[in-house]
């Protein structure tokens, strides 16, 4: 039997213990769109609200949530109606759509694109079946919908695809009502959408998916410190997080691949291992992008954006951005904290069998904090059980099981990655004591009923 890649075990982890189902599942699915389950909505949260402190614990950085529909002339200031197409070619006999930098690239060819962003071809055929393929077209990739109770070109509008613009065009009143100084950085999460050609690889790239950026005002010339500063900023989050320094590393990119406006771009990348030669990929990129986001939307909505320096002089502000994914981080999370057991860890013999699988999530990242174990169903056991659950629901996201053997319950929150387990036991009712396992050593430690909330304190602080 082939073995299966650590990637395909996730994505199947994800799915049976209730992290992302595909979406609308018992339709056939919808390609490329995912559904995040009771405890991928949990990890995501979690996730988020980490990104959301460690931004806003810098005073120079204010939190924002706008909407997803936009003034439409917004997509022509930032470039998104003529430029944000991808090149398409058709094939004339089998009749299948690829993307042409893609099949360019699979054939290890480099892509040059020349003025319209369209590839040169050469002589490429179908990969599929080898026939004749159409001319380059370009696919715009914004996905439209229309205001108003009249579907015409004059109401429509578009569903964001990225949630940057959305904070260029708040930039003064975001400055205006909270006094914030120069520089300063505006931190927004929120859904975008892309109507992408070749989505793939699981949650990496869908056509609705959340975004994660701050967007920092600065003077021309101190971009290059800003710029460094948050790069390492970045790259510190996701180690402290967890992620093990090994598969994490920066990418430069070569001028040929910056957009026009852009002066300087680098990828935070993760070794998501995809296939053989899809190892690391793109998880955030931090972007200097120049004053063109606000000199555009200056140019359309003829609104002042330039601020004064200390000697009076105008200037537009330049913009570092730190642009992630929520998707990609939740799951390049999933997949470092994956582990396997090989032959198990516990001793119970139902579970020695086979591997054990153990999610060693960061605590601030588990879904489920703790589990509440009664030792059996027994109802003498019921009230203390229910007393220590008590105590701790309205603090953590507890699980209570009391169904199968202790060690297999134990097995079913190390799966999920639920640092910490308290049982119940015959001893509990007489000593007034209960064991706390931890998921990462399989220490036991026996702890006074009344000194839970206290020892749980502690191991959250
Ligand atoms: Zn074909």
């Amino acid at each position: 039997m082939k073995e299966l890649r650590k990637f395909d075990k996730v994505v199947n982890l994800a799915k049976t213990k209730g992290f992302i189902f595909p979406s609308s599942e018992i339709y056939g699915g919808l390609n490329s769109i995912y559904d995040y389950g009771p405890l991928g909505t949990e990890l995501k949260n979690n996730l988020k609200k980490s990104w959301f402190d460690f931004m806003l614990a810098r005073r120079d950085v204010v939190g924002l949530d706008s909407a997803i529909l936009m003034h439409p002339e917004i997509w022509k200031a930032s470039g998104h109606l003529d430029g944000f197409s991808d090149p398409l070619v058709d094939c004339k006999k089998c009749k299948g759509r690829f993307r042409a930098d893609n099949l360019l690239e699979k054939k290890g060819i480099k892509p040059t694109f020349g003025k319209d962003k369209s590839p040169d071809m050469g002589d490429m055929k179908c990969p599929e079946c080898g026939g004749e393929l159409t001319e380059v077209r370009q696919f715009n990739l914004m996905f439209k919908t229309f205001m108003g109770p009249l579907e015409e070109s004059a109401n429509q509008i578009y569903m964001r695809p990225e949630t940057a613009q959305g904070i260029y065009v708040n930039f003064l009143n975001v400055m205006g009502s909270m006094r914030m100084k120069m520089p300063f950085g505006i931190a927004q999460i929120g859904k975008a959408f892309r109507n992408e050609i070749t989505p793939g690889n699981f949650t990496f790239r869908m056509r609705e998916f959340e975004q994660m950026e701050m967007q920092y005002f600065v003077h021309p010339d101190k971009t290059k410190e800003v710029f460094d500063k948050w790069q390492e900023l970045r790259m510190e989050w996701y180690k402290d997080l967890g992620i093990n320094p090994e598969n994490l590393k920066f990418r430069e990119h070569e001028s040929d691949e910056l957009a026009h406006y852009a002066k300087r771009a680098l990828d935070i990348e993760y070794n998501f291992g995809f296939s053989k030669n899809e190892t690391f990929k793109e998880l955030e990129g931090i972007h200097h992008r120049g004053d063109w986001d606000l000199s555009q939307h200056q140019k359309y909505s003829k609104q002042k954006l330039s601020v004064k320096d200390e000697e009076g002089k105008e200037y537009i502000p330049n913009i570092i951005e730190t642009s992630g994914g929520v998707d990609r981080a939740t799951l390049a999370f999933l997949m470092d904290a994956y582990t396997e057991i090989e032959g198990g860890r516990t001793t119970t013999t139902e579970s020695n069998k086979a591997a054990e699988v153990v999610l060693k999530l960061d605590k601030r990242l588990a879904p489920i904090k703790i589990a509440v174990l009664p030792l059996s169903k027994k109802p003498d056991l019921a009230d203390t059980s229910n007393k220590v659950y008590d105590m701790l629901v309205g603090k953590y996201r507890i699980a209570y099981d009391e169904t199968g053997s202790i060690g297999k319950r134990y097995r079913r929150q190390d799966e999920i990655g639920t640092p910490y387990c308290v049982t119940i036991d015959f001893d509990s009712l007489e000593d007034k004591q209960v064991t706390v396992r931890d998921r990462d050593t399989m220490e036991q430690e026996r702890i006074a009923i009344d000194e839970v909330e206290n020892y749980f304190e502690k191991k959250f602080k």
